[in-house]
């Protein structure tokens, strides 16, 4: 593989994040899971969460968890099993989360044949609208199915938030969690193990000493990762600079800024629109739309201005710099969310651990 484009994933930055987001958790009782699926779960980015204090490595796919099976660490499913996954659900996840009856009795099923006891967090919906029932009696149903079921455990009730109808983590919907967990607890004469109230977007909640007090997991990807929080603001007593990616530079040339003649579409089926700066000097660099979304990197470098790209090109203009660019000199960009995800999952991307 190519050296670059490359992302620079700082492991010590995230570890770092992770210790500080551990403390404070633990100061409210919390202890939060870690969530990989931002890097693929590398087993290189798990190890760095578990070297900040956690204990469960939690990711949305059972071949994310495959990947980190050999670190010492209990693992979660995050996103709801797919029944055609279940085998692979009981072997490689000590604990996943759940809505569905259906998939309860495969669980239990599989987890019997391969002599295993499987643990369940069950997902109630607070309004988000993704995943879990949205009424009290449908989970409070679920529940009882569950404690039925041989081979699985019912350890925790669980909901998910901010993630698709913009619902945010509040006192409110989280003591409704609560208060519905309690319900389960007395109705069924267990304890829960686990109240899993929210994600990284708890964490104001949890900061500002709203986060009720019966709330013991927050299942942290972003905030660890890199430094954010809800809305992606950036999360008190963390590193936002975890993740970098460095482009090389292929050709530098000075050319006018508006095409000649443009009438046709461009690579992606749209109107190109030009700003005429004049004559400029620009830079073409190796990496491009099949790598990442172009709009959501931008230059460490100030005095760069990112004009366009198409697949596999990025255009810049190198006009205003101070920094004398070179053929083969690299040009480093701060990431988005979106981009991190982008670049840790394209094979033309290469990884660099620091
Ligand atoms: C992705 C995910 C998380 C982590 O969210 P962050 O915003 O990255 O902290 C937590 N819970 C579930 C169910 C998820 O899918």
């Amino acid at each position: 593989m190519s050296t670059y484009p490359c992302i620079n994933i700082h492991l010590d930055k995230i570890t770092e994040n992770t210790q500080n987001m551990v403390g404070v958790c633990k100061a409210c009782n919390v202890s939060p899971t870690g969530v990989t699926k931002l890097a693929c779960a590398y087993p290189e980015v798990g190890q760095a969460i578990l070297n900040g204090g956690i204990k469960i490595l939690s990711d949305s796919r059972i071949s994310n968890l495959k990947k980190i099976r050999h670190l010492d660490a209990v693992t979660m499913l995050l996103r709801l099993p797919a029944l055609s996954e279940i085998s692979d659900v009981i072997k490689y996840a000590d604990i996943s989360l759940n809505s569905e009856a259906k998939t309860l009795e495969a669980l239990s099923e599989e987890a019997v044949k391969q002599d295993k006891l499987h643990k369940v967090i069950l997902m109630h919906d607070l309004g988000d609208l993704r995943e879990g029932s949205f009424y009290d009696e449908e989970t409070l149903a679920l529940s009882r199915k569950a404690i039925e079921l041989p081979g699985i455990e019912l350890v925790g009730l669980g909901t998910n938030l901010a993630c698709y109808g913009g619902v945010e983590p509040t006192a409110e919907n989280q003591t409704r969690l609560v208060d519905l967990a309690k319900q389960i607890e007395t109705e069924l004469d267990i304890k829960l193990q686990y109240i899993s109230g929210a994600s990284s977007a708890g964490l104001n909640l949890l900061l500002d000493g709203e986060l009720p007090k019966e709330i013991n997991q927050l299942r942290l990807g972003a905030s660890l990762m890199m430094g954010i929080g809800l809305n992606d603001d950036p999360v008190p007593d963390t590193r936002q600079d975890t993740f970098t990616l460095t482009a090389e530079i292929i050709e530098i040339k000075i050319k006018p800024s508006v095409p000649v003649n443009s009438t046709a579409l461009d690579a992606f089926g749209n109107k190109p629109e030009f700003i005429d700066r004049g004559l400029r000097k620009r830079a073409i660099c190796a990496i491009g739309k099949q790598d990442v979304d172009i709009s959501e990197i931008t230059p460490v470098d100030k005095d760069i201005i990112v004009i366009g790209g198409s697949s596999d090109h990025l255009i810049l203009d190198i006009d205003y710099c101070k920094k004398p660019y070179e053929i083969g000199s690299l040009v480093e960009f701060e990431l988005t969310y979106g981009a991190v995800l982008q670049c840790m999952t394209s094979e033309y991307v290469c990884k660099h651990f620091v």
